[in-house]
């Protein structure tokens, strides 16, 4: 019984390391964009680093490629480098070749400028979906460990209603079902939803825009609600969402709501929440839930590059 050995519950906080204006409610009606993304990083580095919390940045390929020395310094203050695909283009637009193209090539590129191959990733738009569920099969053949793309309710970009909320072993034949019998030599990949309360109908608490538009009080309860079940909640940011230096006036609206809303405020929640709760990395949060060697290497996958390569 892992689950009761493991009463502690570390949440996760991780930021999504992209430019801002590919976001993709922005990426087509931003012109002439200023780059901002050391600053964005290092606000949110100096956060961190003052509540003394180790968290993923799921890093674009091309962004590595770019910044190399950005992403070294994050990985030497001590946090988890994960991809965030090579291009920031969602699931929903590519091929499975290319998917598996971005998975390698994003984790080269991260590879090159830390040293470390990465353990985890997440696919810009939470996009492995019922639609995209393909996307395991390739993800379990891989050399990652562990997935954090799945937003288990349904929203109007993406999400899968009833997915499970807690960290678990993916069958890649039936990938939102965490009771789907997985054989223990194809404990391969770990799947970490991003936060959901644990109430009919589910609330959204992961961060993001959803932490940008709610109450902090309403982001502490749900968080409070799901360590009671003994269930982590794993947070997503980006750092322009901390830097009030990004919002600019060209997109339509709607857009500027969606994109910009509260970010003068999130740094504040933030650190209300980094005070209220244990948070750590990803990858902590998968092994205080599911065990020490979650994320290893299992035998069966030894053995089988060992084939490829032999
Ligand atoms: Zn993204």
């Amino acid at each position: 019984m892992s689950q009761q050995e493991n009463k502690g519950v570390r949440n996760s906080i991780s930021f999504d390391l992209e430019h801002w204006y590919t976001a993709t409610l922005l990426v087509n009606d931003v012109v002439d964009p200023v780059d901002r993304i050391v600053e964005s990083t290092d606000i949110v580095l100096d956060l961190l680093d003052r509540h003394d919390v180790t968290s993923t940045f799921f890093v674009v390929g091309h962004v590595a490629e770019e910044y190399p020395w950005l992403i070294r310094k994050i990985h030497d203050q001590g946090h988890e480098i994960g991809s965030h695909g090579q291009t920031h283009k969602p699931l929903f637009d590519l091929s499975p070749a290319e998917f598996e193209r971005e998975l390698t090539e994003s984790g080269t590129a991260i590879e090159a400028a830390t040293g470390e191959y990465p353990l985890g990733v997440r696919m810009p738009n939470f996009s492995l979906t019922r639609q995209t569920k393909w996307g395991f099969d390739i993800l379990a053949q891989s050399d990652y460990r562990y997935d954090s793309s799945v937003f288990p309710m349904k929203t109007p970009m993406y999400g899968v209603s009833g997915g499970p909320i807690a960290p678990y072993w993916v069958n890649p034949r039936n990938p939102f079902d965490s009771m789907a019998a997985v054989e223990a030599d194809e404990r391969s990949l770990v799947e970490c939803p991003l936060a959901v309360t644990n109430t009919f109908p589910r609330i959204p608490v992961a961060g993001g825009f959803y932490a940008r538009v709610s109450p902090v009080k309403v982001l502490s309860w749900g968080i409070q609600r799901l360590n009671r079940a003994g269930i982590p909640a794993n947070l997503y940011f980006h750092p322009w969402e901390f830097n009030p230096d990004v919002p600019v006036s060209e997109p339509r609206l709607y857009k500027r709501v969606v994109s910009f809303s509260g970010i003068d405020r999130l740094a504040d929640k933030v650190e209300r929440l980094l005070t209220a709760f244990e948070f750590g990395s990803v990858s902590d949060t998968i092994r205080t839930a599911l065990g020490p060697n979650a994320l290893e290497l299992q035998e069966s996958r030894t053995s089988k590059n060992a084939q490829h390569f032999g």
